[in-house]
């Protein structure tokens, strides 16, 4: 039999479409504050938004019958016709939100438009109105969402740690008030004040304010620029050139050394509004294709502006995802904006290191070893300013790791700078006849390296290709977990403190992880306002690049997207910290090091996978070999 859903049900349904988790609720409220015309918006969260979701702003306010009609399904007073769907300007327009939170959580609406006297307040728990009633209150608007899912169990199930929700939210705050400079932002969660941002002048004011200036200078800017839409079929409007036929991108992006291990960082709004699209990042990888290794990624926060027309928004219920009309133009559009800019960029020096410790080893020119893997230019690799290995102080023996490591330089290899959920194992053997190997050969000699990456070994079981910068992570690897395990992880004194601004979401991790990073040896202060002081870290590492690792692990933790378990944590930064201290390829090691290296491997518990999951070794078997040479 058929039947037509009571309301509280299709609301119920909707809902979990509308609010898939905390920050879908931020958002939905967030952007009904914007579209209300609000000058300061407030928002409060408590247990991550499970608890409750607080957003209070000062716009235009709702009279008593336009909040009770507010929660109906379908209620908006943002557009009236079909065509209206096709020239929507404000962030809402399906009427789907407020009945959908207020389905799934106990709400409390207190509002005021400022041509009413009196303001209204209306509670609803489970989709049930429970009361209505008359208060006293300024104009604007009030929401309160407490006990978010508590009354569909199977999806509060899937939410994840409070830390991570919490994240989830700092990181959409502060990318609304990047987007909205002209507007007071301020978000707070039970213990902390996760932002707090004045109206500001500019995106680039605002940026600083949010972002910080450390973050500041390692973005540029794309100025704004505009460019005419390619023309279509517009009966009713005349030929004459305007505004209104014109696309314009603005925005900052990274600098080429900057390189994250995900999209995370990477922020898209069209016409200001956040959205998810695989255009405009494919667009931005381009743009950066010969300049970023393919498996890293750019900061970037571009805002494209076009006529409401141009862009279907009214895809997806969350409307993340648009639809261009000009797609193709959009793409290029974007690309080349990115482009322009990028090759404006002067490379800068990868540390400002003169306040840290330098080591007798540290290499002569940041920059260089930022890119000794791929030549911004030609995309080939470049040969690295570094001292022969002859320099080093290598005389060691395998109980002397860490001075081995220490002499080296210690940028993560960007080709492995990948998050491990995307690092699935590549096939097992390729049509060359070279395999990945399931066992640790013995009495490995090594013969010399390939490019200065790849060291080439032989036994009587055939020709072995180990790549060294994997080869050293694992180790090192393995080394770090068992000293945490051991209580007994070296740390190294810095001359100087290194101040590091962290964005909100990196505060957020930084605050869970605390204990963690101490174990692993950061010694870490406060230092004001979402600042902090590192004062020690992990001794593997270079003192000029503790930074950069304190940062990799918050990023690394960011991306996780849920609740890590402790051994799961201990295993992530221990894998950061090994991708930061190995050896680099593109590095000459003589025949000492490379038996040190394979030597030390052959003592790991894997030695045949990085703690990513990529292969270390391949082999061309001895079979293989003899069978090339038509002997068998
Ligand atoms: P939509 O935003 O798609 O119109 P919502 O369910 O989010 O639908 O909101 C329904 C209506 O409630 C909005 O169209 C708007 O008129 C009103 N409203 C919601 N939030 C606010 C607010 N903060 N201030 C003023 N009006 C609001
Ligand atoms: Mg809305």
């Amino acid at each position: 039999m058929i039947r037509v859903l009571p309301e509280a049900v299709a609301n119920k349904i909707a809902a979990g479409e509308v609010v898939e988790r905390p920050s879908s609720v931020v958002k939905e409220l967030l952007e009904n504050s914007l579209d209300a015309g609000a000058h300061r918006i407030e928002v409060r969260v408590e247990a991550g938004g499970r608890r409750l979701i607080f957003v209070e702003d000062d716009g235009s306010g709702m009279s008593r019958d336009d909040a009770m009609l507010a929660f109906e399904r379908h209620a908006t007073s943002k557009i009236l016709t079909v065509e209206d769907l096709f020239e929507v300007s404000t962030l809402g327009f399906r009427g789907e939100a407020l009945p959908s939170i207020a389905a799934v959580s106990r709400t409390l609406l207190d509002t005021r438009a400022a041509t009413d006297s009196a303001g209204t307040r209306i509670e609803i728990h489970g989709g049930r109105m429970q009361s209505v009633t008359e208060i006293a209150r300024p104009p604007g608007t009030r929401f309160e969402v407490r006990d978010l899912f508590y009354n569909t169990p199977a999806r509060r199930k899937f939410l994840k740690s409070e830390s991570t929700e919490l994240g989830h939210i700092a990181s959409l705050v502060t990318h609304y008030a990047l987007a909205h400079p002209e507007i007071a932002f301020r978000l707070t969660s039970m213990t902390h004040e996760i932002l707090n941002a004045a109206p500001a002048a500019s995106l680039r004011d605002r940026l600083y304010q949010v972002m910080g200036g450390q973050t500041l200078d390692q973005l540029v800017e794309i100025a704004p620029v505009s460019r005419k839409m390619p023309s279509y079929d517009q009966p009713d409007e005349s030929e004459s050139e305007t505004q209104e036929d014109s696309a314009a991108i603005f925005g900052f992006i990274s600098r080429p050394e900057i390189q994250k291990l995900n999209r995370n960082q990477i922020y898209v709004f069209v016409n200001r509004r956040l959205i998810r699209d695989r255009l405009i990042l494919h667009a931005l990888t381009e743009a950066y294709r010969n300049i970023l290794p393919a498996s890293v990624f750019p900061v970037a926060l571009l805002f494209l502006e076009m006529p409401p027309g141009e862009v279907d928004v009214n895809v997806h219920p969350s409307k993340t995802e648009v639809k261009f009309r000009h797609s193709g133009f959009i793409h290029d559009f974007a690309r080349e904006s990115v482009r322009a800019a990028l090759a404006r960029t002067r490379p800068m020096a990868a540390f400002p290191a003169a306040h840290v410790e330098r080591s007798r080893f540290a290499q002569p020119s940041g920059f260089a070893h930022e890119h000794s893997e791929t030549h911004p230019q030609d995309g080939t690799a470049a040969s690295p300013a570094v001292q022969s290995a002859e320099d080093l102080p290598f005389g060691l023996t395998a109980s002397q790791p860490i001075p081995f490591s220490r002499s080296f330089d210690f940028s993560p290899a960007p080709e492995l700078a990948r998050s491990p959920a995307d690092a699935s194992l590549p096939p097992l053997s390729d049509r060359s006849g070279t395999a990945i190997v399931d066992e640790f050969p013995k009495n490995l000699v090594p013969l010399g390296q390939v490019r200065e990456s790849f060291i080439v070994a032989a036994n009587d079981d055939g020709l072995w290709i180990i790549d060294q910068h994997v080869a050293h992570e694992r180790v090192l690897f393995e080394q770090r977990l068992s000293a945490i395990l051991q209580k007994a992880a070296e740390s190294q004194r810095l001359l100087l403190p290194v101040v590091v601004e962290l964005k909100p979401e990196q505060q957020v991790v930084f605050d869970d992880i605390a204990r963690e990073l101490a174990v692993n040896g950061f010694e870490v202060e406060p230092f004001g306002r979402r600042t902090i002081a590192i004062k020690s870290a992990p001794a593997e590492i270079r003192a000029e690049a503790a930074e950069k690792l304190l940062v990799a692990i918050l990023d690394n933790v960011c991306a996780e997207g849920q609740g890590l378990s402790l051994d799961a944590l201990r295993h992530r930064i221990a894998a950061t910290v090994a991708c930061h201290a190995a050896i680099k390829v593109n590095m000459a090691l003589d025949g000492e090091k490379m038996a040190w290296l394979l030597g030390e491997l052959a003592k790991t518990d894997c030695p045949m996978t990085c703690p990513h999951g990529r292969p270390v070794l391949l082999r061309y078997s001895l079979h293989d070999i003899q069978k090339a040479f038509k002997r068998i």
